[in-house]
């Protein structure tokens, strides 16, 4: 993992949850150019207050996680991705890990009704 690309991804994250919303679901203008054009916005009513602890960064070409937890403990994770028109990184989702299975997708091997399989984020 690149050095510089860490220090890049969690700047962003910090100036990113610094803007996050506390009640709105809308999009804040200030917001606009560091989300990625396909920013899920149902990802809003996420409530992230703070970046702490932040760890497993991860990059695959052009995208980058980064998981983390919120003040209350509750473990989250960013996805950005590198534009390819002007090579900056912007976050395309921040999801916190599903309480039911716990980032697995499943419960006795059935799929998590919680998040429909995916870990992250509410079905
Ligand atoms: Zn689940």
């Amino acid at each position: 993992m690149n050095e510089s690309i860490d220090s890049v991804i969690l700047a962003q994250l910090r100036e990113i949850v610094a803007l996050w919303p506390a009640h709105e679901t809308i999009l804040p203008k200030q917001m606009h150019d560091l989300v990625a054009k396909d920013f899920e916005l149902v990802d809003l009513t996420n409530r992230v207050s703070a970046v702490v602890a932040p760890s497993r960064i991860e990059s695959i070409g052009e995208l980058a996680s980064v998981e983390f937890r919120d003040a209350d403990g509750t473990l989250q994770r960013a996805v950005f991705r590198q534009s390819t028109e002007d090579g900056k990184w912007r976050m395309r989702s921040l999801k916190f890990q599903c309480p039911v299975c716990f980032g697995t997708g499943s419960n006795d091997g059935d799929i998590c009704i919680g998040c429909d399989g995916s870990g992250w984020g509410a079905a």
